[in-house]
């Protein structure tokens, strides 16, 4: 027996109860701004081969337990109604991250405003982030509902726990739905900060000595598991603390290029200094 099947044994997921945690995370996201009108969806994957789903075409902050849908992994629907068109974004993370148990996908308007920017959620500067988080990646646009968004999506899934999709949002996912729905509000509440503390004059990185700190908590407390050190989060690797292993990102409208940026002064003095050695 595989673990899967091992894991929904010792913990099976009740779908009536699954369905009522549906309909109250939906009220939450409506409710928080995270959607509007019928965007986003939201699953929860009750065994092996089935899924329940939040419907096509319906708003998050009005939905009734009976008005969910039930597909198979293939995304076969299983009963009279239709799930999201977007469910193969569901199915692409729960195949890849058999742990995993719930998906929430929203537009939450601070992430969304960096995933249209072009930028990830990727800076060490709040250390509840890096301790419950990690880095948030942002992955190429690709067009919602077809394989071009899941193919996208692919490279990041593994290492992550939220993605932002370019020109469109953001995606949570979790052990259960809690957890989805929190790493979704992290990740919102994060880009937030971000924003109001450019308008402050920019935030300021952690060292990376507290970095290394902070992983070093949310390994040895089970936040988050040493994989998370595979990230596409450039402090890693500036701390010098990155995953051994050989993980490559394609990055998003050249998001994930490394950016070095200097102050006029220190400009002007790079300048000169390399006028005095030619
Ligand atoms: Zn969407």
């Amino acid at each position: 027996m595989g673990c899967v099947n091992l894991w929904f044994l010792l913990f099976p997921m009740d779908e009536s109860q699954a369905r009522k945690l549906i309909v109250e995370i939906g009220k939450l996201m409506y409710e928080h701004s995270y959607v509007v009108s019928s965007d986003g969806n939201v699953s929860i994957r009750l065994d092996e081969d089935t899924v329940v789903a939040t419907p096509t075409m319906t708003c998050k902050g009005r939905m009734t337990e009976d008005c969910l849908a039930l597909a198979d992994m293939e995304g076969k629907p299983l009963s009279e109604q239709r799930a999201s068109s977007e469910l193969a974004m569901h199915l692409l993370i729960y195949k890849m991250r058999p742990e995993i148990k719930a998906v929430c996908h929203a537009h939450p308007p601070h992430g969304t405003a960096f995933a249209v920017a072009g930028l990830a959620i990727d800076k060490p500067i709040l250390s509840e982030v890096i301790l419950t988080l990690g880095c948030v990646p942002l992955t190429d646009y690709g067009t919602p509902s077809t394989n071009e968004l899941t193919g996208a999506m692919k490279p990041f899934v593994e290492h992550h726990n939220a993605l932002l999709m370019a020109n469109h949002g953001a995606v949570a996912y979790g052990e259960d739905l809690w957890q989805a729905f929190d790493r979704l509000e992290t990740l919102e509440h994060t880009a937030k900060i971000a924003i109001l503390a450019k308008a402050l004059g920019g935030a300021i990185d952690l060292p990376d000595e507290a970095i290394e700190k902070l992983i070093n908590i949310r390994e040895k407390a089970g936040y988050l598991k040493a994989n998370a050190r595979c990230q596409a989060c450039g402090y890693l690797h500036d701390a010098g603390i990155a995953c051994d292993l050989d993980v490559s990102y394609p990055s998003a409208n050249g998001a994930g290029e490394r950016r070095i940026s200097f102050t006029r002064e220190e400009l002007i003095e790079l300048l000169s200094q390399a006028a005095k050695l030619g």
